[in-house]
Order: structure tokens, then sequence, then C-alpha cells
């Protein structure tokens, strides 16, 4: 109920997409949700579903997910034997399709791939957790998916995950990022309008041309 209350009052603040973290307490050691929250999710807003696989094996699951209401389904590029094929599937079932690395995986593991994928997730913490701080080395690699997009000439997302506040957004948005998730900035703020509004000030001072 409490969920309903806040998509709600995060929608009307200007918040553009839902970013859902599922883990499943092997990829990640945390558990989180799995497809029957995505459909009460579904059931509560008209915003894009962005689900975030931090899952193993991930293929099994992607039916699912799409069939509860995902729009955008990304998976991790650690997870995934043969990623083309994974993105094509993602592809098959209607969705946009995203691949994530964790910050200990390098950019170069995405040469190639961007005439693949509709959006790059960059791990901006490890993931599992909610309200760590976000790790400074991450902003190269930021920029260097930036690079790798810009030479693809398609419109492919760069989403940062972990860590993002209105602290972190101008970094982010600067080196190229595009979409930003916040977690505790938002939720556990004092007010929801708020945090919203202070994020995108934060990312707006500092958008170049990619934002
Ligand atoms: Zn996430």
């Amino acid at each position: 109920m409490r969920l309903g209350e806040q998509l709600k009052e995060a929608e009307e603040s200007g918040a553009d997409w839902f970013h859902v973290d599922v883990m499943d307490g092997h990829f990640v050691p945390n558990i989180s949700i799995g497809p029957p929250v995505i459909r009460s999710l579904r059931a509560a807003t008209s915003r894009p579903l962005d689900v975030h696989l931090m899952i193993t094996d991930p293929d099994r699951y992607l039916q699912a997910f799409r069939e509860a209401g995902a729009d955008v389904i990304t998976v991790h590029q650690e997870t995934c034997p043969d990623l083309r094929r994974t993105l094509g599937r993602i592809h098959e079932l209607g969705a946009k399709a995203g691949i994530s690395i964790k910050p200990g995986t390098p950019a170069s593991v995405l040469d190639g791939m961007m005439p693949f994928a509709d959006l790059v997730l960059i791990m901006t913490v490890n993931p599992g957790f909610g309200g760590q701080a976000f790790i400074p080395g991450m902003i190269p690699k930021i920029e260097a998916v930036r690079a790798m997009i810009r030479a693809s000439k398609r419109a492919v997302h760069l989403e940062v995950d972990g860590g993002i506040d209105r602290t972190t957004a101008g970094a982010v948005v600067a080196a190229g990022a595009d979409v930003l998730v916040a977690g505790t900035a938002v939720f556990r703020a004092r007010s929801i309008p708020q945090a919203v509004r202070e994020l995108r000030d934060a990312a707006r001072e500092h958008r170049g041309g990619t934002a």
C-alpha cells in the first residue's frame, strides 16, 4: 500500500522511469522481489518499468518479467555466456534491452555490443544493498562508455545506479550519463518531490550535449 503511495508521489514529482532491482541471493547476496511485485508495480504506474536483473541465469526469467510488465530488461554481462543472444531474446519479447556491468568489470567487455543494446547500466556501487557510497573511480568508465555510444551513432541510454544523489548527479551527467537511478536519495528523503527536484537541478547544471 505504502509503495503505491510513494510511486504516485514520485510520479507526480517528475520521475520519468521506475527502476526495480531484482536480486537472487546468488549473483548478489541479497534477495529481493520477483515478477509478482513487478506486476503490482505495473498496476500502480503507467511510467516505464526499468527492471535490473541482478540474477544468475537471467535467460530463464526474461519472459516472466516481460509478462509481468517490464518495459526495459537489463541483464548483467557477467551472467550471460551469450550476451547477444540474450539481448536478442529480450527484443523478441518486445522490451528494450540493457547491459549492466559491476564496478570490477571493465568497459572493454562492451566492445562491439552497442548495436545490440538500448541501454548500458554502469553500477556505481557493488550491487546487493541500497544506501552505499558512490565509487568515484567509475567516472572514467562512464566517459569510456559514452565514447563507445557516440562512436556507434546509436541512441543508447547510459544509466548509472548506486549512490546517486544531489552531490554525485552532476559528475555522472558531466561524464555522459543520461539516466540516473536514485533509491535512497528519493525514497528515504523527507520529501520525495523535493528530492526529485534537487536531483534534476544538480543534473541540469552539468548537462552537456548528451543528456
Ligand atoms: Zn539497479
